[in-house]
């Protein structure tokens, strides 16, 4: 929690920059909804933040948005690079067809083809490199030297962050009563400072809790040690949180405002797509599921009973082709 005045004075500054992203020019007020089939399972209340119904099916616009929008005239003209396992590059894209800049993203070769063609489809540049985030990122920054194009991150950048922290700025208006713990997936950081910074600023007593997947738990990994450390691999099954390094900019906020960070199995991920599934009738992509399958852990292990707990269902970029395997997953997690 903030102690220290010069904690208090970054949180201030981040709600500022919150309250005056113009992200609506793009983005849309998703809604918060009630869950309930999970909340009757769980013994608690389940609301759902529903940032996979966006124009680009993740939260990545409202960042990505409010970092383009902030770019002087003469970073316009020589356009914009960035590296993304996908969901920003489909912010990105749109963002920038939206404000007439060039883009060019570079993506991991795995990435799923429905997100190379999300970005393809809206006139910006994919160009496929590296095993994985980190390799695509290297390549993004060495080709924004060579280029002369402005580096947009995915998550390490305070606009970035800012644009991200709206989420925050509607669930409190869209639900001014008992609120016990919002869950947020956390990949390189940017979406959980931004909520961390609003919520903590406004009411402390709110938990946030972090969730990460196993095989990319970076995030923990830094609270750990008390600084940022590098992972020497990462899965990307949950594609969208592939991140081996959490966030400077993100880690500055998380290290006094993450009440507590929880990691989940695939499995574990899988049978929370079809949760979400059975009380919404939509579909998560595995990074979008994370938060929910936080919560189901979370109750399990606290016994918790009569809460109210927010989940972001973050996005819903998913090839359909893999959806043979979620549901076989799905069936072989027991909780
Ligand atoms: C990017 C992303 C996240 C994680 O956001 P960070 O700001 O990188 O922590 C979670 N879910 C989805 C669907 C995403 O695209």
């Amino acid at each position: 929690m903030p102690t220290t005045r010069s904690e208090q004075a970054l949180l201030e500054h981040y709600v500022k920059k919150i309250l005056a992203a113009p992200v609506y020019e793009l983005a849309v007020r998703t809604p918060l909804q009630a869950a309930t089939g999970l909340s009757e399972t769980l013994g608690n209340r389940i609301l759902l933040k529903r940032e996979d119904l966006q124009p680009t099916f993740s939260f990545k616009i409202r960042g990505a948005y409010n970092k383009l929008v902030q770019l002087t005239a003469e970073q316009r003209a020589r356009g914009v690079i960035t590296a993304s396992a996908g969901n920003h590059a489909q912010g990105v894209a749109l963002a920038a067809r939206e404000l007439g800049i060039s883009a060019s993203i570079v993506m991991p070769l795995t990435t799923p083809q429905l997100k190379v063609l999300g970005v393809r489809n809206r006139g910006a540049e994919a160009v496929l490199h590296g095993e994985s985030f980190p390799f695509a990122l290297a390549y993004a920054l060495e080709l924004a030297r060579q280029t002369g194009r402005e580096f947009v991150s995915p998550f390490d950048d305070p606009d970035v962050i800012a644009g991200q922290g709206t989420v925050a700025m509607e669930i409190l208006r869209q639900h001014p009563g008992r609120l016990d713990a919002i869950f947020v997936p956390v990949g390189g950081g940017g979406l959980i400072a931004g909520i961390a910074a609003y919520v903590k600023y406004l009411r402390p007593e709110v938990r946030i809790v972090g969730v990460e997947s196993q095989h990319s738990a970076c995030l923990q990994a830094a609270l750990a040690v008390g600084e940022r450390v590098s992972l020497a691999s990462v899965g990307t099954f949950a594609d969208g949180v592939a991140v081996a390094q959490i966030g400077a900019y993100g880690f500055d906020i998380c290290r006094f405002c993450v009440d507590e960070v929880i990691t989940v199995t695939d499995d574990q991920l899988c049978a929370a797509i079809r949760d979400i599934y059975d009380d919404t009738r939509s579909i998560t992509e595995p990074s979008g599921a994370l938060a929910v399958a936080g919560i189901k852990q979370y109750v399990a292990h606290t016994g918790a009973r009569g809460e109210t707990l927010v989940a972001i269902d973050s996005g819903a970029n998913i090839n359909f082709d893999s959806l043979r395997h979620v549901a076989e997953r799905a069936g072989a997690e027991a909780i």
